[in-house]
């Protein structure tokens, strides 16, 4: 599949599931199932693999939620200007919402994320994000659970993007240059 486009695998398919198993166990951990359901909420679109293997690695509980923002800026850069495309279904006051990302570049989406979800009162709030780039760290977001820190290089697949291709690869890659210049 997508034969050529990929210059080098990243991460395998058997690495992320690795991760996600261990991820799995941590976040257990952290939320016994005594208390009411964990609500993940996930970023569309990139999250949802993730999000969907992550659910089914947890051995307790949870419930969906998903939610599509736009933020305004160049293609490859966020400004952290976001608009709600689609909201929550439901409300979550009082309840233990752990947010899952696909990936943290500037920080700036989840940021904002944060602040907005926040102010809707849930009883707790993390993230879990699969990747996590280096300038990550220039914005100080809490992450909690962070699946494999990587290298500022544009990656696609498991959920990720260029151009919505590439998100249905079960692994993460960089693309062969080629692919931008055509
Ligand atoms: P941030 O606000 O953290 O800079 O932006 C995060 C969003 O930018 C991610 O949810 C993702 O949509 C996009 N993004 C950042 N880095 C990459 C990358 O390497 N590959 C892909 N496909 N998207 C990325
Ligand atoms: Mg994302
Ligand atoms: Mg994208």
């Amino acid at each position: 599949m997508y034969e050529g486009d990929i210059a080098s695998v990243l991460i395998t398919e058997q690495q992320i599931d690795e991760k996600v198993t261990e991820l799995a166990k941590q976040v257990a951990d952290d939320y016994p199932a005594d208390r009411s359901d964990l609500v993940l909420v996930g970023v569309l679109k990139g999250a949802v693999m993730f999000m969907t293997d992550l659910a089914r690695a947890l051995p307790i509980p949870v419930q969906l939620e998903f939610m599509a923002v736009s933020s305004y800026g160049s293609a490859t850069s966020s400004s952290g200007v976001v608009r709600i495309l689609k909201d929550l279904d439901r409300d979550i006051a009082g309840r233990n919402v752990l947010i899952v990302e696909d990936i943290i570049d500037s920080g700036l989406t989840l940021s904002w994320l944060l602040k907005n979800l926040e102010s809707r009162n849930p009883a707790s709030l993390e993230v879990c994000t699969l990747l996590r780039k280096p300038d990550a760290v220039k914005v100080d977001v809490p992450v909690k659970y962070v699946g494999f820190e990587i290298p500022n290089e544009f990656v696609v697949g498991y959920g990720l993007d260029y151009a919505e291709r590439y998100r249905d690869l079960p692994y993460i890659g960089t693309l062969d240059p080629k692919v931008y210049s055509s």
